[in-house]
């Protein structure tokens, strides 16, 4: 048996046969020393086609002739298609690395067969994306999938959210990730998930990933690799008081989290699309308080229609049955990602182009969000939230950018708020107050820009201080500055599941906190044992 000590991320057991993944999508573009040029594009290039034309021909062999499998011809086509080729090549003569010119392209191209009047030639974007996303897995050596045969507990370097976003609870049984931090969306999906996951363990400490057996302990932060069995019994005794545990938190599922002196704070759920719904149901929480609807975007291959975020946004407000649903507007950038939107490598992107930032500079895109949204509202109780905001007029342009979208579409009647998730939206939370319904502090990314603490950087994952006074000030200043105002104050950064803080917050004047929804049975339970 081997111990390893690593970072617990999110709680609970996890018991079974280690399985090293690799990333599905070369999301990630590489840094300047393992740069690559025009010599490795052309050989993934070469490496997609054959892999194309070996995959067409087992298909013809499958079909026997009744259909062909031309759509592979297609895809085959656009590997040789020299305006493309010829496109590639001169972004990385201007200096690109070859796959962050291949995003590029890929972006381009899929925007121009999105535009075409024709629905076929408008389907052939995905075909483009598809032959792109081929060529990129090579370029990043990252082909290896996530597809898992039997449940399993994960072993990799670590995952894009969104293929964490993607990924099975029911075969994911635990995930050992070597980079991701605390406060990466990654750790945040698997919350929301309900994965136990422990993170800054390295897969070379295992000799053989893949026969060997595991107990993770995420509340604990560590990994028995190979367990005897004096180990696996002690834990089945932990996995059987857990589910005890959890059974007798059930009590609570229709009852409100008041406190002994009967205030009562709304414990609502973090949730990232329409697939969280039923577990937010199902775990009583008493609305969703984030819905980071980026993920959709990144669940998507190229930019979502109206319509098709129209139905997303109907279905979800309707399931939640009249309960709040606080839609975040997109807040795609930094480590969340999603290839069409072309973003350009940074430097400091959580600093960067992001967000509310993008937002208003492509308002097309923004209004198409903000349309779908409003044609919604009439099917539930919605709140529309901005992120990352910095300044009272990006708050009235949203504003603006929103009456003109309610005068071509309609509304039912529906909240506006704000994230204070920057010091400066903290330091002048008074004024933004009077432009809005509600605040939802976003401890996540306050704790990044206020202590300068890099939360995708797992070398700093000690110095996350969550008790930091500099933290905590800036959340009682934007929580007296709701108060004064009279509106609505909650939190949906992790730091609202943090039980130690349950009653600085209660006391603060606090309305609402929002947490994974595996954690909203606990946090009920712990707001009634307050005075
Ligand atoms: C936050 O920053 O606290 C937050 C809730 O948003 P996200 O984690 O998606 O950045
Ligand atoms: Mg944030």
């Amino acid at each position: 048996m081997k111990i390893v000590a690593g970072n617990p991320i999110n709680g609970g057991v996890a018991y079974g046969k280690a399985r090293l993944v690799d990333r599905k999508k070369g999301n990630t573009v590489p840094d300047s020393a393992k740069k690559k040029g025009w010599k490795e594009f052309l050989a993934a290039k070469d490496a997609a086609a054959a892999q194309l034309r070996k995959a067409q021909a087992a298909l013809s062999e499958k079909l026997k002739g009744q259909e062909d499998a031309g759509f592979l011809e297609i895809q085959i086509s656009f590997l040789e298609n020299e305006n493309l080729l010829n496109t590639v090549k001169s972004y990385i003569e201007e200096g690109k690395d070859a796959l962050e010119a291949s995003k590029k392209v890929c972006g381009e191209y899929v925007q121009r067969f999105l535009g075409l009047d024709s629905e076929y030639m408008r389907e052939r974007a995905k075909d483009v994306r598809d032959v792109f996303d081929r060529v990129e897995n090579i370029l990043s050596g990252t082909e290896a999938g996530m597809e898992l045969e039997e449940p399993s507990v994960i072993v990799c370097t670590d995952l894009s959210p969104s293929e964490t976003a993607e990924l099975n609870p029911e075969k994911v049984l635990g995930i050992i990730a070597q980079k991701s931090t605390t406060y990466s969306h990654m750790a945040i999906m698997a919350r929301m998930l309900g994965i136990p996951t422990v993170t800054g363990v390295d897969a070379r400490i295992f000799d053989e990933p893949g026969g060997e057996t595991v107990i993770l302990d995420g509340d604990e932060g560590v990994v028995y690799i190979n367990p005897d069995g004096e180990m696996i019994r002690t834990y089945e005794r932990k996995a059987a008081a857990d589910r005890k545990r959890k059974e007798g938190l059930k009590a609570l599922l229709n009852k409100p989290a008041c406190t002994k002196s009967g205030r009562e704070i709304k414990i609502y759920a973090n949730a990232a699309g329409e697939e969280e719904i039923k577990t937010v149901a199902e775990n009583g929480a008493d609305g969703i308080g984030l819905l980071r609807s980026e993920f959709i975007y990144m669940r998507s291959d190229a930019y979502p229609t109206e319509e098709q975020l129209f139905e997303t946004y109907r279905r979800i407000l309707s399931e939640m049955e009249g309960k709040k649903v606080v839609i975040r507007t997109v807040d795609i950038g930094a480590d969340k990602a999603a290839g069409y939107f072309c973003l350009d490598h940074e430097e400091n992107p959580a600093m960067g182009y992001r967000g509310i930032r993008i937002c208003l500079d492509r308002t097309d895109l923004f209004k198409t969000q903000l349309r779908a949204l409003l044609r919604a509202s009439k099917y539930g109780n919605l709140a529309i939230m901005f992120p990352m905001i910095t300044d009272v007029s990006e708050v009235k342009r949203c504003k603006k950018l929103l009456d003109e979208v309610r005068r071509e579409v309609g509304s039912a009647p529906f909240e506006t708020g704000i994230m204070i998730e920057t010091p400066a939206a903290a330091l002048i939370s008074d004024k933004l107050a009077a432009e809005v319904d509600f605040f939802s502090i976003g401890t996540n990314d306050l704790m990044q820009f206020t202590l300068a603490v890099d939360r995708m950087n797992p070398k700093l994952e000690g110095t996350y201080d969550r008790y930091h006074p500099a933290l905590l000030m800036l959340v009682e200043m934007s929580v007296k500055a709701a108060k004064r105002a009279g509106i609505w104050v909650g939190i949906c950064g992790e730091l609202a599941g943090e039980e130690k803080l349950t009653e600085w917050f209660v006391q603060s004047g606090v309305d609402e906190l929002s947490v994974s929804a595996s954690c909203v049975l606990e946090l009920k339970e712990k707001v009634r044992s307050l005075d």
